[in-house]
């Protein structure tokens, strides 16, 4: 036989493996959820090469996961029919961390400072194969690449640093396709290794895996089997002499094992939306993107017509680590399905436009070509129907919050997404209807709670024609501008653009239900109702000394003027019409440093 060879496990891994085993002590049964996720990962991955390349497949090997269990020797069993690894597979993903989720975690690990909080954090991750370790003293992973003629196995025990890998030599093991892992269970956690648990378990972890998962049970029938009769009972009842042998019939539970499907793999995108709970949703959504918490709301639908597809989408309720750059649009949010096989996860705005790119869901059609290639996908006329009609969908999911009778539902929405809702206003003048009644601002006469744009209208003075705003830096500064003083005479409320991209958003929508947005800080700013008679006056008056000023302030200043802006404060200092805000030059100039 070809000798094993031993290998040491990167820095990293040994530092993962000792915290999923000294954090997850307590929550140990995630082991089976990570495990046949990565089985279905594997099959996947099989059946998305598959379709270019038919040659991966085999007559009679089906695309299934099995658990088995031996609970004398408390041995569990997961076999997958996917794509299985090749020797320097093997090495690179079991024995390095440069795979997505594990890596994924260790920058959120890095980003929490406060270490006291390691145990909360690694429940919300895919903590992956090494989960295994949890319930397991020796791990043996027995795998079958289609693109490789022989079969390697992986073998390493808990707490070492080491691992070795060698060729299947035994025929009894060999395996036509896929993976084995082998958990060898500690003693204290042989108990895993009942078909009732584990059914238990993938029941509520794996329902929505979309492939058959059999489990190993024990069954039984019961039968009927004919037994001669007890001689000295055949005495006592019929004793006319013309005894025939009496036959006599008992029922025989007759026990055997055998494979029993344990999930539905129907996708629940598929069913109809009228049987599907809210709770079941949910659970998807946290299965399917590795969430701890629950959406703040959900659209399943279809639509019909020059395109067909199902979907369904999500908003998150964000995690406590606030997140990478949630506009980033190269986030695994949106999965593809064409016909129930997973095509993509990776996608760069050809779905949703990036300031939507915090949508997560599931998206299935049957118009795609299953051997889709990005280069179809942003070039393809079905995708931008599709598009349009996901983002429609988007705003009509984010108005339902916003609709909701829990106020702190959108309030939550608002804190996480309110600026790529912003953003929206900057880059997509399309949806500017869509966009507009989801803004939230602070104003004059709603300092604590933030009030929609409707809600400003609707609070507007009957003479007033205009949206007024003033952008300040904070809260504060804003409602200690002096270009207040007239409108809150007026009694007119004034937005309070205090967030950076505000004032860039606001311009961008120009006006809200035909009412144009005004910044009170410019010089141009007419409230109406001029008592033109005293303004000359005034004028008369203060030319000169408005004259005098400008000379003394020179260049400083394009112009001094007389104002029927102010009440109680002598002079302000306003942009020009077509100059930038203060607010605008102040941005500006934090970007220039
Ligand atoms: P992740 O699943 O997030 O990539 P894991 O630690 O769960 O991280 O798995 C590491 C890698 O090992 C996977 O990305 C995959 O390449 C490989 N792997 C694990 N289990 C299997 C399997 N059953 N079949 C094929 N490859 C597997
Ligand atoms: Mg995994």
């Amino acid at each position: 036989d070809p000798p094993a060879e031993k290998y040491e496990y990167q820095a990293e891994v040994s530092r993962l493996m000792d915290l999923i085993v000294n954090s997850l002590y307590s929550n140990k049964e995630v082991f089976l959820r990570e495990l046949v996720s990565n089985a279905s990962d594997a099959l996947d991955k099989l059946r998305f090469l598959s379709v270019m390349d038919s040659g991966l497949l085999k007559d009679g090997v089906e695309l299934d996961i099995r658990v088995q269990t031996d609970k004398d020797n408390g041995v569990i069993t997961i076999t997958d029919t996917g794509i299985g690894m090749t020797r320097e597979e093997l090495v690179d993903c079991l024995g390095t961390i440069a795979q997505s989720g594990t890596a994924k975690f260790f920058k959120a690990l890095k980003d929490s400072k406060d270490a006291g909080s390691d145990n909360n954090l690694i429940g919300q991750f895919g903590v992956g194969f090494y989960s295994a370790f949890l319930v397991a003293d020796r791990v043996v992973v027995s795998t079958k690449s289609p693109r490789s003629d022989k079969q390697y196995v992986w073998e390493a025990e808990a707490n070492a640093s080491t691992y070795t890998v060698r060729e299947e030599t035994d025929p009894e093991k060999l395996i036509p396709r896929g993976t084995r892992l082998t958990l060898y269970l500690k003693h204290d956690d042989k108990g895993f290794a009942h078909p009732e648990r584990i059914q238990r378990l993938l029941k509520n972890y794996s329902q929505f895996v979309s492939f058959p998962i059999y489990t190993w049970e024990e069954k039984g029938f019961t039968k009927e089997v004919e037994v001669d009769e007890d001689p000295a009972e055949a005495k006592k009842e019929g004793d006319d002499g013309k005894d025939e042998k009496k036959k006599k019939t008992k029922t025989v539970v007759e026990k055997y094992w055998d494979w029993e499907l344990t999930n539905e793999t129907k996708p629940i995108w598929l069913r109809n939306p009228k049987e599907v709970t809210t709770e079941e949703y949910n659970e998807f959504y946290k299965k399917t993107f590795n969430e701890y918490l629950d959406p703040l709301g959900s659209s399943h639908f279809t639509t019909e017509g020059e395109v067909e597809f199902r979907s369904i989408l999500y908003v998150p309720a964000i995690s406590p680590m606030g997140r990478e750059d949630i506009t980033n649009p190269k986030t695994k949010n949106i999965r593809l399905y064409v016909k129930r096989v997973f095509i993509s996860d990776d996608f760069d705005g050809e779905l949703f436009p990036r300031y939507l790119s915090f949508v997560k869901g599931v998206v299935d059609s049957n118009d795609l070509p299953l051997n889709v290639s990005r280069e179809i996908l942003q070039e393809s006329r079905i995708v931008r129907i599709m598009r349009k009609r996901l983002v429609r969908k988007a705003f009509d999911m984010i108005l339902g919050i916003a609709m909701s009778e829990n106020r702190e539902d959108y309030e939550k929405f608002w804190e996480n997404f309110g600026k790529n809702l912003k953003l929206g206003c900057i880059e997509d003048r399309e949806n500017h209807k869509r966009i507009a009644p989801l803004l939230r601002f602070f104003s004059s006469q709603s300092e604590e709670e933030m009030i929609s744009l409707d809600e400003y209208v609707e609070n507007m003075k009957p003479e007033q024609k205009d949206i007024y705003y003033i952008a300040a830096d904070s809260l504060t500064s804003a409602k200690n501008t002096p270009f207040l003083e007239k409108l809150l005479e007026k009694d007119y409320e004034v937005l309070y653009l205090v967030d950076p991209i505000d004032e860039v958003a606001i311009q961008s929508l120009k006006s809200y239900k035909e009412k144009n947005f005004v910044d009170i800080s410019k010089e141009d700013l007419d409230l109406g109702a001029r008592d033109e008679e005293k303004e000359k006056a005034v004028k008369q008056e203060f030319g000169r000394s408005c004259d005098w000023i400008k000379k003394r302030l020179g260049d400083k200043v394009a112009s001094v003027q007389i104002s029927n802006r102010l009440s109680t404060s002598p002079c302000v200092l306003v942009s020009g019409k077509f100059g930038w805000s203060a607010n605008m030059e102040r941005l500006m100039k934090a970007q220039t440093v």
